[in-house]
């Protein structure tokens, strides 16, 4: 489940001429700029590390129950080929079944009892100016350096082909104040991080994307005319990816988080896994509790108690932002690069969906930063149609959760957009699978 339905302060102005001609409304839901110190919660008793899949194929464990891990060893393959290097020293203590934090179909995870958080590098150093582009894109690769939203690409294999890239330094979801405490903290290294993109990447355009009321700090990451400033505004969504990478011209720009670029950075030059999670502990209206440094694989049961939140049935603990993040059902999930927040709704203040028709009212065009037909995606969705909802631009949706959070009806817009894309994946992987077998014709 999906967690857009929060009865969110989101208050919709009537949208300017242009604003309607460009398709972006005006939102007064504002992004938090200012930042906040992290809070450390050291390591807990047990990691668990979710292996998932990789271009669609199971990752299978590498590791077995008993087993001592060091830092770097892969505790997951395919056939010959690793993954998911272990951030810490440890014994194996389980391999089972678990669910993934970002909503994905569920897997194997390797249960590790840390034996201490990693304080020495794991590889040689390198140098940031001088160092071989093939040796550092081995780096990000061995590193496993991995985009933190879906789908959970490795960097190295997200840049292949890129044209255009953006550092993402604001935080995409209200609440969340990951990257702009970040760009404080770190802003030196944020700044050489920027030059090593620009170096290795081999993209065309590098951006550094900020919202307006950052764009001073933001402007001195540019190191050169090769990296251009993009100024976002400071308001939810313009800061989500899709929304990003479409006003630099080239809807299919990657886009980095600051965190990912840091975590790359920290991957060369100081030889360093991505041993820690950042992220904002979100109350139910939008507002930061406070910032979070959490053990990389930490599981929501840790965190939650490490936080002394109170769960009591019918609330809702969502692992992301209050608008795109996913409620989770188990405490088992464990933190991964794609949850820059957390947070709590208590029982009393969710705003349940229900199942009542559409009564066309338009709240949900209305909001739309794209003027998609909502409802007709959600109504063809909702029966199975899945290919009719595409027809009314389920492909474009950016998932930004804004029409479920005004919806009249209080349908589960977002998750039925979801299904239907996940449903469409899974038909045209299932398509590919048969045309293979049949030889490709
Ligand atoms: S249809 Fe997609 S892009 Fe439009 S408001 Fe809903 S989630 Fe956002
Ligand atoms: S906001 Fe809800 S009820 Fe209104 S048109 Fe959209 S889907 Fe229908």
């Amino acid at each position: 489940m999906t967690s857009a339905g929060l009865n969110l302060s989101v208050k919709i102005g009537k949208p300017r001429l242009w604003q309607r001609l460009c398709g972006v409304a005006d939102f007064s839901c504002p992004l938090s700029v200012s930042p906040l110190a992290f809070r450390d919660l050291g390591l807990p008793p047990m990691l668990s590390f979710f292996l998932g899949r990789s271009q669609g194929q199971v990752i299978g464990p590498a590791v077995l129950v008993g087993d001592e891990v060091s830092p770097g060893q892969a505790l997951g393959k395919i056939d010959d080929k690793s993954f998911r290097p272990s951030p810490v020293a440890g014994v194996i203590r389980a391999v089972r079944e678990c669910p993934d934090i970002q909503a994905g179909p569920g897997g194997t995870a390797v249960l590790i009892e840390p034996a201490s958080a990693v304080t020495a590098p794991v590889f040689a150093a390198l140098d940031a100016k001088s160092a071989a582009v093939e040796a550092v894109m081995e780096r990000w690769r061995v590193a496993a350096i991995r985009l933190g939203n879906r789908p959970r690409s490795l960097l190295v294999d997200a840049l292949s082909g890129t044209a255009s890239l953006v550092v993402l330094v604001s935080d995409q979801e209200p609440g969340v104040r990951v990257a702009a405490s970040l760009l404080a903290e770190r802003g030196d290294d944020a700044r050489r991080a920027v030059a090593l993109l620009a170096r290795v990447s081999g993209v065309q355009k590098l951006w550094v994307g900020a919202a307006a009321t950052q764009s001073e700090a933001a402007g001195r990451l540019c190191p050169s005319s090769a990296t251009g400033l993009l100024t976002l505004p400071a308001r939810y969504p313009h800061t989500l990816a899709p929304m990003v990478a479409a006003r630099t011209g080239d809807a299919q720009a990657l886009v980095v988080s600051l965190e990912t670029a840091l975590a790359a950075y920290d991957a060369v030059v100081h030889g360093r896994l991505q041993e820690h999670k950042l992220l904002t502990l979100v109350n139910s209206r939008g507002a930061s509790i406070e910032n979070l440094q959490v053990a990389m694989g930490t599981r929501l049961s840790d965190l939650v108690a490490a936080c002394n939140l109170r769960l009591h049935s019918g609330d809702k603990l969502v692992a992301g932002g209050l608008m795109g993040g996913t409620s989770q059902y188990s405490l088992e999930a464990a933190v991964d690069e794609g949850v820059d927040a957390l947070v709590h709704v208590p029982g009393e203040e969710v705003v349940p969906f229900t199942d009542e028709p559409c009564i066309n009212c338009g709240a949900c065009i209305d909001v739309c930063p794209l003027r998609l037909q909502v409802q007709n995606i959600g109504r063809y969705s909702e029966f199975g149609k899945f290919s009719e909802a595409r027809a009314y631009g389920l492909d474009a949706c950016i998932e930004c959760g804004l029409c479920a959070s005004v919806c009249t009806a209080r349908r589960p817009l977002l998750q039925l957009i979801r299904m239907a894309k996940r449903e469409l994946a899974q038909q045209a992987a299932a398509d590919e699978a048969v045309r293979e077998a049949s030889g490709g014709d």
